[in-house]
């Protein structure tokens, strides 16, 4: 089986929560464990949370969420068309920020890492921020 979703979404805070719900609701059709919607969820909400915080200004801009479930694996982009990052192994380092005065921790990129299996960037200033993730969703066994 191959399923796949897109959605946009404007750069504002109250659409984290939204992308949350919108990529578990996708997940629980191969009926994984809860501690893997979990980790999903986490590293969804720091990408997309990181799009709108870090991508646009002002003016804010449009997030891109898709998902594509094959078999056990699931593959997850989260892309923006913002200021791009110029460093992204700094960007990715443990407790690294560029807002430390905003209650920003660093550990966005982290997570990420720790609960998907693989987390790539593409980016560059001027063009935008494309994090693909990618995880095997184990199933809950059947009871
Ligand atoms: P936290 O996630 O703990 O609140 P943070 O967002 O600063 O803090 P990371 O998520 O690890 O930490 O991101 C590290 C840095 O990478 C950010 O401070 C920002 O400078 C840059 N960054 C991350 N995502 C983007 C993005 N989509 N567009 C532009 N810059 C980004
Ligand atoms: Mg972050």
């Amino acid at each position: 089986m191959n399923n796949q979703m897109e959605l946009t979404f404007s750069a504002l805070a109250q659409n984290e929560a939204f992308a949350r719900m919108v990529i578990s609701a996708f997940l629980v059709q191969v009926n994984p464990t809860l501690s893997i919607i979990s980790e999903v969820r986490t590293a969804v909400s720091e990408a997309v949370t990181n799009a709108i915080v870090h991508a646009y200004g002002e003016q804010g801009g449009r997030v891109v969420l898709r998902a594509e479930l094959d078999e056990d694996k699931v593959v997850i982009e989260v892309e923006d068309f913002g200021r791009g990052i110029a460093n992204i192994e700094k960007a990715m380092q443990p407790f690294y920020t560029s807002q430390p005065d905003e209650e920003r921790t660093g550990m966005g990129f982290s997570l990420m890492q720790s609960f998907m299996d693989d987390v790539k960037v593409v980016s560059a200033p001027g063009s935008g921020t494309l994090v693909t993730m990618k995880k095997r969703v184990q199933e809950h066994d059947a009871d």
